[in-house]
């Protein structure tokens, strides 16, 4: 059984119920976060201050590097400095674009008083970054599988240990291929059938709830979470969202924030901390 904490279900911009893109998805022997919005402020959280002090080592995965996926990073020697930490992205032959050399743009002098490049000196039980190409990656004894999609710079989905992470890329037939059995779907839901309708011009870069739902019921996931959820709209419009998911697929819920979903698999071992609580476990107050 791993376990996946929703951190940030936002899209671009923190709301009261909702940080930016940060998922956290506990195994025995790592966290693994998917994106590194300022969702990943919520590991000050008592909850995830106890999963911290259970895992030894925490892998960053950054989908692309847009400001709403990377700008907690800078938090990182704040609430990591006792584990080993890997931060990795898609590469070259992925984006284009080198991905230290991303991170050396995004955090070095005068932005940052250390070079995200020397946080070696940082976090002293060891730090890397990695650069990550499609299809299988090993990564800190982890299985990454990585699916390069359609957005307006390109980015990439994971799939991790029956998670399938797919944000900031348009609903296509290919996610139900790549996250085909898998526990968990977090999908991109953005828009809504309105947006559709009217034939929004981010339809080419996200995608629907609707949309992500068909995506989970042809890929037979067992659960579906709507992320990267729209800071502009506001919540009777995404409940209105969440029920059109689920006419198509049932057990889909949103992303807010300290939702814990359990994952299941066949090969994982139990964690400990028992079972996780049912829905949001601390306050909804929040944004930054
Ligand atoms: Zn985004
Ligand atoms: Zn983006």
């Amino acid at each position: 059984m791993a376990r996946l904490y929703v951190l940030g279900g936002n899209g671009w911009v923190p709301s009261p119920k909702r940080s930016t893109n940060c998922y956290a998805l506990e195994t025995r022997r790592s966290l693994i976060l998917f994106d590194c919005g300022v969702g990943v402020s919520r590991l000050s959280d008592p909850m995830m201050r106890l999963v911290l002090e259970r895992v030894p080592r925490v892998i960053v995965l950054l989908s692309h590097y847009h400001h709403d996926h990377i700008e907690g990073l800078h938090m990182l020697p704040h609430f990591l400095r006792d584990h080993e930490v890997t931060i990795a992205g898609p590469g070259v032959l992925v984006t284009g674009f080198d991905c230290a050399a991303v991170l050396a743009r995004f955090g070095s002098s005068p932005l940052l008083p250390q070079p995200i490049t020397a946080w070696g000196e940082t976090f002293r039980k060891g730090f890397s970054i990695v650069e990550l190409r499609e299809g299988r990656n090993k990564i800190a004894g982890e299985t990454i599988e990585v699916v390069r999609q359609p957005h307006s710079d390109p980015s990439v989905g994971f799939r991790v240990r029956d998670v399938a992470y797919v944000t900031d890329t348009v609903v296509r037939a290919e996610t139900a291929a790549f996250a085909k059995g898998a526990s968990v779907l977090v999908h991109d839901a953005w828009l809504d059938a309105d947006d559709e309708a009217l034939g929004h011009a981010d339809l080419r870069r996200h995608g629907t709830a609707h949309g992500a739902a068909a995506i989970a019921k042809e890929a037979g996931v067992s659960e579906l979470v709507l992320g990267h959820l729209n800071p502009s709209y506001d919540e009777p419009r995404l409940e209105r969202m969440l029920i059109s998911a689920c006419d198509v697929f049932p057990n889909t819920r949103l992303a807010n924030d300290f939702t814990v979903v359990e994952v299941r698999s066949k090969d994982d071992e139990d964690l400990p901390g028992g079972a996780a609580p049912e829905g949001p476990i601390a306050t909804e107050t929040g944004g930054l």
